[in-house]
């Protein structure tokens, strides 16, 4: 297809990690492409392929204001010319990321947050699909088999003996499927969740994650979803300026910070595990915390 990829994708090795650890890999999906960074790439590829196979002209997907996902998307379409439509949450306001999405010649709908929520209803999605007949309809963030399919192939690469905890940040937890099928036994694959209540992603994905060895932690959504506290963003700056490695605030910030506050807290699985953090991209999205925004 028409988007070059950084292949293979580097793996960083932390500097400075807490001393339970032995050490803690960062593989860099925010460095497989400078605009379709991150985890969304493997979530669309298999899905523009079905588009395609089926001959439709364009993808309709959902996603909130500062959609990574359709940020992805978005470009997606306009690299390799096919159509987009994005059914953006919330009230009809610009900002950085949706002006990307209509430059790349998206076209937007916004819905109403409670109009949002029937998103995966079926009298719903038969209104969409009238509407946009000629268009595959693809879930917010790409959470579909076809979605997790192209997640297997993140780890393509990688030597997973050198590993005995991966992790990865969890959000529909798609990722997180396709992640799983490159584990192996002994291994324990650990899903960061980053808004409240987030342990229903545990039942939501048990019939498809295919290893025994795997938990969702959500005592690290430090206010839920969206939320980013002070010290959050105290923690990214640091992390950045001792690793050169540049977080997302609503996803992999989190994680990071979990991860070495689980190690440091000795909630560790066992000492001395030899960690991959994978990091999912997504940095597009922190132009949406200005100071305004941050609590
Ligand atoms: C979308 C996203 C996730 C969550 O991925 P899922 O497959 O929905 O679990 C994690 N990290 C980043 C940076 C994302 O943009």
């Amino acid at each position: 297809m028409g988007i070059d990829l950084r292949r293979p994708l580097p793996l960083n090795r932390l500097k400075y990690i807490p001393d339970t650890v032995e050490y803690i890999d960062v593989l860099r999906l925010d460095l497989l492409h400078d605009t379709i960074s991150g985890n969304k790439w493997f979530k669309l590829k298999y899905n523009i392929e079905a588009m395609r196979g089926e001959g439709k002209k364009g993808m309709v997907s959902f996603g909130g204001a500062y959609s990574n996902h359709l940020h992805a998307l978005a470009y997606a379409g306009y690299q390799l010319g096919f159509a987009t439509v994005g059914m953006v949450r919330g009230e009809a306001v610009m900002n950085e990321c949706l002006s990307d999405c209509v430059k790349w010649g998206m076209e937007l709908h916004f819905m109403s947050r409670s109009e949002y929520r029937n998103k995966n209803d079926d009298l719903f999605l038969e209104g969409i699909r009238n509407r946009f007949s000629d268009y595959s309809i693809v879930p917010e963030g790409g959470d579909n088999e076809l979605g997790a399919r192209g997640c297997e192939e993140i780890m393509e690469g990688v030597n997973m003996q050198d590993y005995d905890v991966v992790c990865v940040s969890v959000g529909s937890g798609t990722t997180l499927r396709g992640i799983s099928s490159c584990m192996k036994p002994g291994q324990m694959l650990l899903g960061f969740a980053p808004m409240k209540g987030g342990g229903y992603l545990s039942e939501k994905l048990a019939p498809f994650v295919s290893h025994s060895n795997w938990r969702i932690i959500d005592r690290y959504a430090l206010g839920g979803f969206g939320v980013v506290k002070q010290d959050l963003r105290d923690f990214a700056t640091y992390f950045e300026s001792r690793e050169s490695i540049a977080l997302d605030y609503i996803y992999t910030a989190k994680m990071m910070y979990g991860l070495y506050d689980m190690y440091e807290e000795h909630i560790a699985v066992r000492d001395r595990v030899r960690v991959l953090a994978i990091h999912t991209g997504g940095l597009q999205g922190n132009r949406g915390f200005g100071q305004m925004r941050i609590c």
